[in-house]
């Protein structure tokens, strides 16, 4: 004997976002005991999980290499004397960019060969 299904009822409660009818949409985080949040379709869905987006965390060595990355653009500010990026012209602008995205892969780079054995 089969046994009888209920039917599948939408759940009373409403969407997380604009708290219309929720219509079987839901999010629940792994890991977490935080309430699920049920939304009326996949558009709302979609603009909740980019608003409760996380944020990336820096591993400890990301970290050091952004403080790196931040000393080398410093140095390109006490280089040329000025503070005010507003003021950069687009050369200016492109070499702190790069000076700083430069001293971040750089010690990336330098915290790999540290850790490479052989
Ligand atoms: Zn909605």
């Amino acid at each position: 004997m089969i046994p009888q299904r209920r039917p599948v009822a939408a759940p009373p409660y409403p969407c997380a976002v604009c708290t219309r009818a929720s219509t079987g949409f839901a999010f629940s985080a792994p890991g977490t005991r935080a309430a699920p949040a049920f939304f009326c379709s996949m558009r709302c869905s979609e603009v909740w999980m980019v608003a409760h987006r996380r944020k990336i965390e820096l591993t400890r060595d990301e970290a050091a290499a952004a403080l790196a990355g931040g000393k080398a653009a410093g140095a390109y500010l006490e280089q040329l004397g000025r503070t005010d990026m507003a003021q950069f012209n687009r050369v200016e602008w492109a070499e702190f960019c790069e000076r700083l995205t430069r001293g971040y892969l750089e010690e990336l780079q330098r915290q790999a060969d540290a850790q490479v054995p052989f």
